[in-house]
């Protein structure tokens, strides 16, 4: 026996502790006898995310038609001096009712509302204070909260934080991508129109937050109907290690999030599902095999990361391709969608050599 197979499923049944009942932890959950322990009053609240998914993505993790609030066709890159590109996407971008699809997975689990784990050691987790286990299993699905994770691996995690928002005259169409540094020098800001007048709007990036929230609402003479809300967005890269002895983390936990975009909820359905039947079969090292290939593309979009947003290419290359309409293969990679776009163009050696004096800079902009 290898030392990721767990205990002969045929005799012995795994006990597994599950931190988290977002869509990482609850597809783990669906088909396990778990216990799933998540600290909030209910499942999907409160809010932190945007909510975007491709078409492809949603049929692929399962994610029901129903829940679909939007659809896109659209994205527009843009700065605000003036520059933008605009890319027609080959399949839709879905924006999904986020509450709705935690409620859905939830169905016919009996999660422990308001228990909030606060140690993990060994094969023990301690719930509120109370130790419990042993487990054989303990899935760290905690989100990017990162108190137990943080432990098998570095990630870039910057604060994201946005808001509903009214704009009258409804100047913006479609899913809009602000790369401009007086609204955040590393990451970037969304402006997405949801109906009527109504958008999302938001940003993240290092520090002052609110600060630069209310900035965005101003230039874009937005009202609020929300209040705030967000969370950590995750840049990558990925853990290294998916499974340490007991413990095994999936979804943003694990770092499984798209660096250029920071999106993660397909990536937190399938990493759940994938680990959950490695469970079923009685080996985890099956979970880690299956994700080697995910793993791998992420780690490389971490590097395209660095010098898009750290090097600054992505403001370069918004200017020098301003004006300029593009087919979309991949909405929420905006970097691949870029680079492939400047593939196709006639502006692409310049591109190439701008790219390559940005890559030869030493220091970060
Ligand atoms: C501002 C923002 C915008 C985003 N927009 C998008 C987007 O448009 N598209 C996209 O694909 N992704 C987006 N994401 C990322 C996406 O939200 C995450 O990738 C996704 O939620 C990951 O799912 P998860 O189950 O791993 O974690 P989460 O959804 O965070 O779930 C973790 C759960 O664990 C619970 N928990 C944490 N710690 C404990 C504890 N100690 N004890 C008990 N319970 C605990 C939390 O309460 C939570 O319910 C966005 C993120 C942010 C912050």
């Amino acid at each position: 026996m290898n030392c990721t197979q767990l205990l002969d499923l045929s005799y012995f049944s795994v006990r597994v502790a599950i931190i988290g009942a977002g869509p990482a932890g609850l597809s783990a959950a669906r088909g396990l006898d778990a216990d799933v322990f998540e600290e909030h009053d209910s499942v999907g609240l409160p809010r932190h995310c945007t909510s975007l998914v491709s078409s492809e993505g949603a049929e692929s993790s399962g994610i029901s038609p129903s829940l679909v609030v939007s659809k896109y066709n659209l994205v527009t890159l843009m700065n605000l001096r003036g520059d933008y590109i605009v890319f027609r996407l080959r399949k839709p971008v879905y924006m999904i009712d986020r509450p709705g699809l935690e409620d859905k997975l939830a169905e016919g689990i009996a999660v422990k509302l308001r228990s909030r784990v606060t140690g993990v050691e060994g094969h023990y987790i301690f719930v509120n204070n109370e130790r419990r286990g042993p487990y054989d299993v303990i899935v760290i699905a905690e989100g990017a909260a990162r108190r137990f994770s943080e432990r098998y691996g570095k990630v870039v995690r910057l604060p994201g934080l946005q808001i509903d928002a009214r704009i009258a005259g409804r100047p913006l169409e479609e899913m809009n991508v602000i790369y401009d540094r007086k609204i955040s020098q590393s990451y970037f800001a969304w402006v997405v129109h949801i109906d009527g007048e109504l958008y999302r709007i938001g940003l993240a990036d290092r520090s002052q937050i609110p600060q630069k929230l209310q900035k965005l609402l101003k230039i874009f003479r937005a009202e609020p109907v929300s209040k705030p809300f967000g969370g950590g967005v995750l840049a990558g890269p990925p853990a290294p290690r998916l499974v340490v002895g007991p413990h095994a983390l999936v979804g943003d936990a694990a770092g499984l999030t798209k660096p250029l975009s920071g999106g993660g909820i397909v990536l937190a359905l399938k990493s759940g599902v994938a680990l959950r039947d490695s469970i079923n079969k009685g080996d985890l090292g099956l979970y880690e095999s299956a994700l080697r290939p995910t793993l791998l593309r992420l780690k490389v979009a971490h590097l395209a990361y660095k010098f898009m947003y750290e090097r600054g290419f992505v403001h370069k290359s918004l200017a020098l391709f301003s004006k300029s309409e593009f087919l979309a293969y991949d909405y929420d990679d905006h970097v691949k969608t870029l680079l492939l776009a400047l593939m196709t163009t006639h502006k692409a050696p310049i591109a190439l050599a701008e790219g390559l004096r940005y890559y030869l800079r030493s220091e970060k902009i």
